[in-house]
């Protein structure tokens, strides 16, 4: 079979694959909507996971289930599900402490396209299929539902790791479509301003739509000056970051209040120690909590993302600026994550 891959740090191409075995509690699936993702881009590009070669990319798809092992029970041939781009092993001991996501290991639930051979291929394989894959609802149209494979799970849980409460003033860094999605998250949670930094314009306007109400482009000064200046010097009561680099974690805590919260969904690609700075974080009395997580996954919590679109309080779709036809494709749309050009927030392809 045919995949797009990394051959190694630095370069990508298409290959040719042996198509993957379906264990007993497994499916074999063939892709019908895919979506890069800015990861992949790190993958790649930065070697930020170290070398990988001939390694299938992507881990955003809507498919329909060609293959399932003997033991699963409520999927079937023909099945169109949404695949989540986390897909731990749910009997494992990290599972059951609550952080399936790290399932054998740190990132370990995180297994397309970087242990294993991702999306990106004429047919993929689902481990643990009961338990990770979710039927597409019908009123979700395959292209909206790659958003929720990782944009909408990832986003929404830069929300809940900042534990966003009624009225409060968040700072969302990177409006890319991760930090979209948070500025959506931390809205549905009930946050009263947010504030968001980026720069492209159809990012803007559909961050506005999302529930921003201010915008602070990086490239006009200093972020932390800007934030202090737009809340009278007072900061704010969450950071989410989904932008940028290791030192958004400087800006984050110097904005700040006590007893805050800074949370990280963002892939630090590069860079070996993050900057935390002695005095703003309260010369570490402040209560100023970091935390930084890998969406959580499984087939519950995507069923429940999936609930939000059906009923109207979440539309994931703003983010799909750019639609390709047919798999060959593949390979354009996954430059212009590459590239990034200034009307671009999300690629997806759509297949057969
Ligand atoms: P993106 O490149 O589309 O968006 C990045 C945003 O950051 C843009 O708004 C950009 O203007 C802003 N930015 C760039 N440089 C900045 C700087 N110096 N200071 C402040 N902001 C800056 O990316 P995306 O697709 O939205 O993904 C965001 C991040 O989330 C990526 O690193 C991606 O790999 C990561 N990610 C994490 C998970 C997870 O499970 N935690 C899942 C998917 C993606
Ligand atoms: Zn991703």
């Amino acid at each position: 079979m045919k995949g797009f891959a990394m051959k190694k740090i630095g370069e990508v191409g298409w290959i040719e694959k042996e198509k993957p075995k379906c264990g007993p509690l497994d499916a074999l699936v063939r892709p019908l909507a895919l979506a890069p993702c800015t990861s992949d881009i790190h993958t790649v590009y930065e070697g930020a996971l170290g070398e990988r070669e001939d390694l299938i990319l992507g881990h955003e798809a809507v498919g329909e289930i060609v293959e399932v092992g003997e033991l699963v029970k409520d999927f079937k041939v023909g099945d169109k599900v949404l695949v989540p781009a986390i897909t731990p092993d749910w009997s494992s001991l990290e599972a059951q402490r609550g952080y399936a996501m790290h399932s054998g290991g740190m990132l370990g639930g995180w297994k397309f396209s970087n242990i294993k051979d991702g999306v990106f291929a004429e047919y993929f394989h689902v481990n643990d299929a009961d338990a990770n894959l979710a039927l597409l609802p019908e009123g979700i149209d395959p292209a909206v539902g790659t958003m929720l494979s990782d944009m909408v799970p990832t986003g929404l849980h830069g929300a809940e790791l900042a534990e966003i409460g009624f009225g409060e003033d968040v700072l969302v860094v990177g409006i890319g479509p991760v930090g979209l999605m948070a500025v959506a998250g931390s809205a549905l949670k009930g946050a009263a301003r947010i504030l968001a930094v980026g720069t492209r314009p159809n990012c803007v306007k559909v961050a506005k739509e999302y529930g921003a109400t201010d915008i602070i482009s990086y490239k006009d000064g200093p972020i932390e000056e800007q934030v202090m200046k737009l809340t009278n010097g007072k900061g704010v009561d969450k950071v989410i970051l989904a932008g940028g680099g290791i030192e958004t974690f400087k800006t984050a805590v110097k904005v700040i209040k006590p007893g805050g919260i800074v949370a990280n969904i963002n892939y630090l690609g590069s860079g070996d120690y993050i900057e935390i700075p002695r005095l703003d974080w309260g010369v570490g009395m402040g209560h100023i909590k970091i935390v930084g997580g890998l969406m959580p996954a499984g087939r519950m919590r995507i069923e429940r993302l999936a609930n939000l679109v059906l009923t109207n309080r979440l539309d994931p779709s703003k983010l799909i600026t750019h639609k390709f036809e047919g798999f060959e494709n593949l390979d354009k749309a996954f430059d212009l994550m590459y590239k990034k050009p200034k009307d671009l927030i999300k690629p997806v392809v759509l297949i057969k």
